[in-house]
């Protein structure tokens, strides 16, 4: 057997001091999963079930990436955000079991064209392209769980050319870590390679080319990107 054309690479994160990857098969995403944020958007921040959205693996951008403005857009905004990455997969996994279902953690951004989400959400339309466009996935060097712990407490604090603009405490998410993969387990089989990001706090803004976007969370690597022309 042959493939007719090349098949893609897997895409891939570095794990903090190693040579090894960490291989990528989905990206998940949390909507509104900080109150504060769910306000500055516009919803209320009772503890209604989360949802999810995805970007494709292949959307993944690295720490030191200059990253090229994106098309279709004149409002990109940044979301600092824990990443999970999952080492073991499975189905209607129980929240007391779920963090033995995680391998490791990063910092992130889930990059959004704010302005052709506003038009999604206007006109019950599909998020795809507001949230899963190229390098939309901005993923740091990931660190092993065994190292870093739960990662369920800790500042997450994200500026832009030196100035902050988000400023969050991971044990303010409405839904942490277990409940997040408990729930998305019960929809879809959960498997090795999984990344799943966790949601934003308030503060949410616009970016720019030029921007040096920082993500710092406690314990982590910092990420920091440059927004390109
Ligand atoms: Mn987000």
């Amino acid at each position: 057997m042959s493939f007719v054309i090349e098949p893609p690479q897997t895409p891939s994160l570095p794990v903090v001091g190693t040579e090894d990857r960490f291989p990528i098969r989905r990206i998940f995403c949390v909507g509104r999963n900080y109150a504060a944020h769910a306000r500055e958007m516009g919803n209320d921040p009772d503890r209604e079930p989360p949802f999810f959205f995805m970007k494709p693996a292949d959307a993944v951008a690295h720490d030191g990436d200059v990253i090229p403005f994106p098309p279709e857009t004149n409002d990109l905004h940044h979301e600092g955000e824990l990443v999970v990455a999952l080492g073991k997969g499975g189905v209607d996994i129980d929240p007391s079991d779920a963090l033995a279902h995680v391998w490791g953690y990063a910092a992130g951004i889930d990059l959004t064209r704010r302005d052709v989400q506003a038009v999604a959400k206007s006109m019950s339309r599909p998020w795809d392209l507001s949230k899963g466009f190229d390098n939309s996935a901005v993923i740091g060097p990931i660190h092993p769980a065994n190292d870093v712990g739960g990662m369920n407490a800790g500042t997450l604090r994200l500026t832009v050319n030196g100035e902050e603009r988000q400023n969050g405490d991971l044990a303010d998410m409405i839904w942490p870590t277990p409940d997040v993969i408990a729930f998305l387990s019960r929809s879809v089989e959960l498997a090795p390679g999984d990344l799943i990001m966790t949601g934003t706090p308030a503060g949410v803004s616009q970016l720019v080319p030029g921007d040096r976007v920082v993500v710092e969370i406690a314990g982590l690597s910092d990420l920091t990107v440059e927004i390109g022309a």
